[in-house]
């Protein structure tokens, strides 16, 4: 492109002594100013001055770094009469949940029985409360099939990567904003040891949005949870109980326009039965196997109880639907069929 505007140099404003002086590395010419010997490009576009703060949500000036944190930022707005203060979250820095941790298969490669047999299989143990060998003995006598109790009980593991891919591929389908998005957490034995198990649950479908399993609960693991599942959806409200730990996290993941309900105990809430009923349904299952046998198979084993909850198990309390198909998922039988949610 050539210079229309009348060269100037910007040093010594020197306006009628140059010499060109070739291309700079972006192609721009260059020119060489005869007067203070300064070299210019005069056609190169300045730097965009954009500041790297973003801008106050509520007047739309300029913020400035407030203070730095491990998971988020705290911006203040510049304008002394306006200045709101608000987080915005380093979404890169923010550990993943314990979904990330899934180990296993993602198809059904080099096993040695029949589709139909596994799902009746995991059926039999994510919707009911059957051992493995209760399975077995099952699948003896109504199939004729001969299938040990510790490959069963290899099923209900190790296939989690493969139902994760498929939720995956249905959780786009599902329209998940709602009133309010419910979070809480739970406890379990693994080898002994207590760990928490987090969880979202959207109040509207019951459908849970997200979990996360760890020995620890603080901040970090309600990051980890939470920016899980903002993506989702967009909630009215997230509530959660009095814990400090979720303050920090609800606001910088999902700004000031969703609204942050903190009671004082689930108990008092009357959305509270949701919750319950998936701790319920929760608890029956896991009441049957006094605890878990360590971190991978404790996670893979909540992944399926929650795949079966969301996609599979029909729920009284919404006439009969899965929360999935609450939340919109119309597959045809075929389709059912690929997705593993029939037999
Ligand atoms: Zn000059
Ligand atoms: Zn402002």
């Amino acid at each position: 492109m050539q210079n229309i505007v009348p060269l100037k140099c910007p040093k010594c404003n020197n306006t009628h002594l140059f010499y060109k002086y070739g291309k700079d590395k972006d192609g721009y010419q260059k020119y060489l100013c005869r007067k203070c010997y300064h070299q210019f490009a005069p056609d190169k576009p300045s730097p965009k001055k954009t500041s790297k703060y973003p801008r106050c949500p509520v007047c739309g000036k300029s913020s400035f770094l407030h203070h730095d944190y491990e998971y988020y930022s705290n911006y203040r707005c510049s304008d002394k009469k306006c200045n709101h203060s608000f987080f915005v979250p380093k979404v890169t820095a923010i550990p993943s949940t314990s979904i990330s941790k899934l180990s296993g298969k993602t198809n059904f490669k080099r096993i040695r029985y029949p589709v139909h047999i596994i799902l009746s299989a995991l059926s039999m143990f994510f919707l009911g409360k059957n051992s493995f060998r209760n399975i077995a003995l099952i699948l003896k006598t109504v199939f004729n099939v001969k299938v040990s109790h510790t490959t069963i009980s290899n099923w209900c593991k190790k296939f989690a990567p493969l139902f994760h891919n498929i939720s995956l591929e249905l959780i786009p389908m599902l329209n998940l904003n709602s009133d309010e998005w419910h979070v809480d957490e739970t406890v379990v034995k693994i080898a002994g040891k207590k760990y928490y198990l987090w969880f979202v649950i959207d109040s509207e479908t019951r459908f849970i949005l997200g979990f996360h399993l760890s020995p620890y609960r603080d901040s970090r693991q309600a990051f980890a949870l939470l920016n899980s599942v903002r993506n989702l959806g967009t909630p009215s409200a997230i509530v959660t109980d009095r814990y400090s730990a979720y303050k920090v996290p609800v606001k910088s993941l999902f700004g000031d326009s969703v609204k942050h309900i903190r009671v004082e105990s689930f108990k008092d809430d009357i959305t509270n039965n949701l919750i319950e009923s998936f701790h319920h349904q929760f608890k029956a299952w896991y009441n049957t196997k006094q605890g878990f046998a360590s971190f991978e198979s404790a996670n893979n084993l909540i992944y399926m109880f929650v795949f079966f909850y969301n996609f599979v198990r029909p729920h009284s309390s919404l006439n009969g639907l899965t929360p999935a198909q609450v939340a919109g998922l119309c597959l045809s039988p075929k389709e059912k069929k690929k997705y593993l949610l029939v037999a």
